[in-house]
């Protein structure tokens, strides 16, 4: 029988790809769910396309801790626990370190690495006291080999998953279970985020040819949500069948 049913699921990232589709397959199966992300309109879009479901939204930057708060803040008065928090935000601007664009060096470690930090900082201690939670968050390929044009996001990824090896050696007394979900390419709006138009094209057109679907990843994340207590996922790879790397 699914655990799914009532857990309260906080998602962060949640306006499109990965985040919008585990939002639908959670709420299809009677999660309680707050979900977040900078584009409010997509949010009450999703929330509209399930009258009967029991979602709430609010607008967050996961780069803004104060908005982090306001999200699990929302969770806490609303239900009064908080079973999961996916810290699912993330940006790709892939390009060779040559061009040197620390703007979006800073936006890449600002969104996805203090990201995913403000994120563990808020419920961390939430869960501590409840002694149970499950900290999820989306890793990459890319946090496990390194390729070429790709070197900051790849270190980004890399230190999400130093981040939540180590949550998990400290937190596990506390019955607090860290997954990191490691997708392969999957077609969603990623590519949007990089800026030559050239390679995010490219990117798009490839990933529509052989990539995964979001609703691939969902399912892994919510198999990951959907185990025993005594069972925890620390990192699931799921790559198109096809993939090289
Ligand atoms: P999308 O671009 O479709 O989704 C990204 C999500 O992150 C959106 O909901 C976006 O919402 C949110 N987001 C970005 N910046 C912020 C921010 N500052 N504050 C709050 N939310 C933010 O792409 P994906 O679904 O593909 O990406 C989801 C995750 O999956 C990322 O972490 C990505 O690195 C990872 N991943 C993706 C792969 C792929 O091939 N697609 C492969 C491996 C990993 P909004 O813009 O509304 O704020």
């Amino acid at each position: 029988m699914s655990t799914i049913q009532d857990k309260v699921v906080v998602i962060m990232g949640a306006s499109s790809g990965i985040g919008e589709a585990t939002t639908k397959l959670l709420a299809q199966q009677g999660a309680k769910l707050i979900i977040a992300a900078r584009r409010l309109e997509r949010l009450e879009a999703i929330k509209e396309e399930y009258p009967e479901g029991d979602i709430h939204i609010q607008q967050a930057d996961v780069t803004n801790y104060e908005d982090v708060k306001k999200v699990v803040g929302l969770a806490m008065d609303t239900y009064g626990r908080i079973d999961v928090l996916y810290n699912n935000a993330g940006i790709m601007p892939t390009a060779p370190i040559v061009e040197g664009r620390r703007e979006e060096w800073q936006q890449m470690l600002d969104i996805n690495v203090m990201g995913v930090l403000n994120g563990i900082a808020a419920v961390v201690p939430i869960m501590a006291i409840q002694k149970s939670g499950h900290i999820i968050a989306t890793d990459s390929v890319a946090g496990h080999v390194v390729y070429p044009d790709s070197a900051i996001y790849c270190g980004t990824k890399f230190a999400v998953r130093a981040i939540m090896e180590g949550l998990r050696q400290e937190q596990r007394e506390n019955n607090i279970k860290s997954t990191i979900i490691s997708p392969g390419a999957v077609a969603t709006e990623l590519y949007q985020t990089i800026n030559d138009k050239n390679v995010s094209e490219d990117l798009h057109k490839a990933q529509k040819e052989w990539g995964l679907v979001a609703d691939d990843i969902a399912s892994a994340v919510v198999f990951a949500i959907d185990t025993p207590g005594r069972m925890a996922v620390s990192d699931m790879i799921v790559r198109p069948t096809t993939q090289p790397m």
